[in-house]
Formats: C-alpha cells, sequence, structure tokens
C-alpha cells in the first residue's frame, strides 16, 4: 500500500504544505502568504489534505512540522530543525547540491551540503531585515509592485542604479528620493536586487560556495533576484518551481523516513 506523508513548514511570513507519495512523489502543493500565528497553518494543511481526498490529518502515514513556527501545530507533534529539511530537501530536487542559499521572509542562510544531502556546515542572517524577503516586501510596497512584477522590471533595467542604505528603513528613504529625482522604477528594483545580493553573496561566501548552488525560499521565485546572485557569487544557481517548498519537502521525506522505521520494527 502506498505511504502518504506531508511537511509543513510555518514560516515568519508563509505556510507551506506537501504530501508526498512513497518518499518519491510530490502529489499535493500549498502555499499561503501568512505564516506562524495566524490562519496559515491550518490552511494549508486542508489544501492538501483535500487535495488527495482525505479529510483529516490521521489519514496520513505520517507528518512532519518545520520552520519559525514549527512548535505551534498541535496536530503534527513531531518536528524537525528548518537546516535539516532544507538539506535534504534541495538533494531530493538537485542531489548533486553542494550549496543551498536560502532567501526566506525573514531570514537568509547558507548551507554547505556534503554527499548524500548531510548538512556539513550553515551560516545565517536572522538579525537584518537587509538580505532577506522583508527587504523586497518594503520596497515593493513603496513602489506599489506586486512581488510578482519585480522579475520582469529587473529584466528591463538598462542603468544600475547603486543602493548604497545597508539598513532596510534607509533604504526605503533611498528609493523614495531617487523617484523624486527621475529615477526609473526598473533601474532602482535592479539595484535592490544588486545591493541584496551583495549582502546573501558575502554570508554564502562565508560558508563556502562549491558547484551545484541552489537557491530556495520565496524570494527564489523571483528569477530577477536570482541572476544578481550568480552574477554577485560567480556561480550558476539551480532553482525550482518548488524553492518556496524545499524545506517542507524536506519534512515530508523525515515523515516518510520514519514511517518505514516504524513499520520495520
Ligand atoms: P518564510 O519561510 O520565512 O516565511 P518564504 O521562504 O516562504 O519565507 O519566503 C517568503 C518571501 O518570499 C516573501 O517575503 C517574499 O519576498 C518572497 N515571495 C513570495 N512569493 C513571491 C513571488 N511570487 N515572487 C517573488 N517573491 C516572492
Amino acid at each position: 500500500m502506498s505511504k502518504y506523508t506531508m511537511g509543513i513548514d510555518i514560516g515568519s511570513t508563509a505556510s507551506k504544505a506537501v504530501i508526498i507519495k512513497d518518499g518519491k512523489e510530490i502529489v499535493a502543493k500549498s502555499v499561503i502568504s501568512v505564516g506562524t500565528g495566524t490562519t496559515g497553518p491550518a490552511r494549508v494543511i486542508r489544501d492538501t489534505l483535500e487535495q488527495i481526498g482525505f479529510q483529516n490529518i490521521e489519514q496520513l502515514d505520517g507528518a512532519v512540522a518545520t520552520g519559525y513556527g514549527r512548535n505551534s501545530i498541535d496536530e503534527v507533534p513531531t518536528q524537525m530543525s528548518e537546516l535539516s529539511c532544507h538539506a535534504k530537501g534541495a538533494h531530493f530536487l538537485f542531489p548533486k547540491v553542494s550549496t543551498i542559499i536560502d532567501i526566506g521572509g525573514q531570514d537568509s542562510k547558507a548551507l554547505k551540503i556534503g554527499e548524500n544531502g548531510m548538512l556539513e556546515n550553515f551560516v545565517m542572517n536572522d538579525k537584518c531585515a537587509a538580505g532577506t524577503g522583508r527587504f523586497l516586501d518594503v520596497i515593493a510596497k513603496v513602489l506599489e509592485l506586486r512581488l510578482e512584477d519585480l522579475e520582469k522590471l529587473d529584466e528591463e533595467s538598462k542603468v544600475d542604479v547603486a543602493i548604497s542604505s545597508t539598513c532596510t528603513v534607509f533604504a526605503e528613504s533611498e528609493v523614495i528620493s531617487q523617484l523624486a529625482k527621475g529615477t526609473k522604477v526598473e533601474d532602482i528594483i535592479k539595484g535592490i536586487h544588486t545591493a541584496i545580493a551583495s549582502r546573501v553573496g558575502s554570508l554564502a561566501k562565508r560558508v563556502g560556495i562549491k558547484d551545484q548552488v541552489v537557491m530556495t525560499g520565496g524570494v527564489a521565485l523571483n528569477k530577477g533576484m536570482v541572476r544578481a546572485l550568480e552574477k554577485n557569487i560567480g556561480f550558476k544557481i539551480y532553482t525550482s518551481e518548488y524553492c518556496q517548498l524545499n524545506g517542507a519537502i524536506g519534512a515530508a521525506l523525515f515523515a516518510y523516513q520514519k514511517c518505514m522505521m516504524n513499520e520495520n520494527k
């Protein structure tokens, strides 16, 4: 009989869940753009269960929660660290991964991955919004843009505008002053991507970058940001349509491992 396991990644900004069949095939996925302490966790669980025709979580063969809000879900008592889940998820999507760069809503991290997807080392920034998705969220709001528009605008830019403020609050004022000077929105966006890439690139260099480099987290959906980071680190960056679900995928795979271990006891 097939085994269905769920991974739930409750971040600061978004709730993500996947269901994997037999540790191999992603059969359900959901992302809700609100994170811990909101209705997001309950909604992604319900969403993914519905996609495979299940009514409740007990019908699954296992579930693991990860992410910043992993301790807050009563229905899922098993938790795993975000770093382990990211390593496992990226190794599932890209078996040759050696470096993961993850940019989420409120933190960014670089992970060094050894053979078989084992986590060897990591560096993390969770102290400052610059170099995280929050920076882009704030700037998009000031410019009255949707996050989905950033990639295309970046592509249209022909001029490099330097954004020198390293702090989100000051960068917001800098963007407003650029607008007042008549700088084009697309050039500002490219400048913002370059500024974030410089921050996150330094983080990744500290962990030691090795091919293949995989980018995960919601910010990897923005290919303008991926290009800026490629330029900064000098490596090709691999992404997948599942980049934001990477932690949830790792969690679902841990749930599958646990279920098989219990079965073989
Ligand atoms: P967390 O796990 O910290 O909640 P995620 O990895 O889910 O964070 O990423 C959330 C961030 O992803 C948001 O802050 C936002 O900047 C970015 N993001 C989400 N959706 C998109 C999109 N469609 N295009 C570009 N960026 C996006």
